[in-house]
């Protein structure tokens, strides 16, 4: 008989996981209280792409990009190959030093990575080429995609291959983890992933199982449409800890992090005044195309929420025998899930896991600070 495995939390990992089970056989059904994408990967910048400097992180997005473009290439959703640049300004020793060793690391791994300095900027990206850059590096196997068509297309799949998706049902998990409890039923599994984003603490703190996470605060806004934007590389300026990607003939601008952990079912989705004019500033000082007469307007503006661990590694695999848990990305789910969903598919249908990343490794109540994910940074 098939695996009875329920997933809760329709994110880009749990539609990834629910699929990747469903193809495999397992008799799947996922949970999302809202409606698919509803949570952080909805909110997601859509950046992607292979340049890490641990060799799992990189074998992992590896294969995450690979997937993307997988779907690209079956028209399920639209990949945008696009240079990903990292830099430190000029006068910031410590994040130049960063950029240097992590493209060695990066290298030394396998990335298709470059270190750049300010003339090779100014003749490669002249759309940022005002910038007095100390040090820079440029990864190429990388991109940008509409994050809510990933999670659409991949919830279609999972449907499509036999899973039942629950939208619009909040559940709680009951007994050792593995009974669901929706509002009108009550129903056991094999197995259970608790997927759910910020709110994989809350639920698995239902049953009784602690796992060391706290969400935290980060914020993006969307310029309006302007000459050139398109010609703007997604770039993270590490001296500055902001980044930026095209979208929509404007430019997509992100972070705003708050490093102190928030509560789920209260935090403000809406971008601060402070962030927006902070971020406006720093488009100005940052990117050199032409806008003619206007200055950069803001389309729309938005906050979510990202999972911190102590070790800034993800929470993938078993908390109990059968109950599993998939959280904790410091602002890097987004891109990894194609990768982290398939694998603890595997993982829950009696494959290997990711060892690094075993859930076990902590006790569950460490208490520690939140430190954000966009850094270049060990
Ligand atoms: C502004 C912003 C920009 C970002 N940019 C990027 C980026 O460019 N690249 C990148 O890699 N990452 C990015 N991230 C991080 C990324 O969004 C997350 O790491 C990733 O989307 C998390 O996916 P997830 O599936 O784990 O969680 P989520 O997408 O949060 O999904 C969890 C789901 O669980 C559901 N849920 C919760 N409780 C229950 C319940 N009781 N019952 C049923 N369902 C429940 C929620 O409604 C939600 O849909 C960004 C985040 C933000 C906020």
């Amino acid at each position: 008989m098939s695996r009875r495995v329920a997933v809760v939390g329709g994110g880009a990992l749990g539609v990834t996981a629910a699929r990747d089970m469903a193809v495999r056989g397992a008799d799947a059904t996922l949970y999302e209280r809202d409606e698919v994408g509803s949570g952080a990967s909805g909110r997601a910048a859509g950046i992607a792409y292979d340049a890490f400097a641990e060799d799992v992180d990189a074998a992992v997005a590896e294969r995450a990009v690979e997937r993307f473009r997988e779907l690209d290439a079956e028209g399920a959703i639209e990949f945008a190959d696009h240079p990903y640049v990292w830099f430190a300004r000029a006068g910031d020793e410590r994040h130049a030093d960063a950029v240097r060793e992590s493209v060695e690391r990066m290298r030394a791994n396998g990335r298709d990575v470059e270190l750049l300095d300010a003339a090779a900027i100014a003749d490669r990206f002249p759309a940022i080429a005002s910038v007095d850059v100390a040090v820079a590096a440029v990864a190429r196997n990388a991109g940008y995609l509409d994050p809510k068509s990933y999670v659409r297309a991949m919830a279609d799949r999972a449907a499509a291959a036999g899973a039942a998706v629950e939208t619009g049902t909040k559940v709680a998990l009951a007994d050792d983890g593995t009974t669901v409890e929706t509002p009108s039923d009550t129903e056991s599994f094999d197995a259970v992933l608790v997927a759910a984003g910020a709110h994989t603490k809350r639920l698995l703190a239902g049953v009784g199982v602690p796992i060391p996470m706290k969400p935290y605060r980060v914020q993006a806004l969307a310029t309006g449409p302007f000459d050139g934007a398109g010609a703007v590389p997604t770039c993270y300026d590490a001296t500055a800890g902001r980044y930026a990607r095209p979208r929509e003939g404007g430019l997509l601008v992100g972070d705003g992090t708050q490093e102190r952990e928030f509560d789920p079912d209260d935090y403000d989705a809406d971008a601060d005044p402070a962030f927006e004019r902070a971020s406006l500033d720093w488009l100005d000082d940052t990117v050199s195309t032409e806008r003619g007469e206007s200055e950069f307007g803001i389309r729309r503006s938005w906050a979510g929420l990202c999972t911190a661990t102590p070790d800034r590694d993800p929470l993938l695999g078993p908390v109990e025998s059968d109950l599993f848990v998939a959280t904790g990305w410091h602002g890097h789910g987004f891109m990894r899930a194609p990768a982290l969903g398939e694998r603890i598919a595997e993982a829950i249908l009696g494959g290997d896991g990711i060892e690094a990343f075993d859930p076990r490794r902590f006790d569950g109540d460490e208490s520690f600070e939140v430190v954000e994910g966009m850094t270049v940074e060990e």
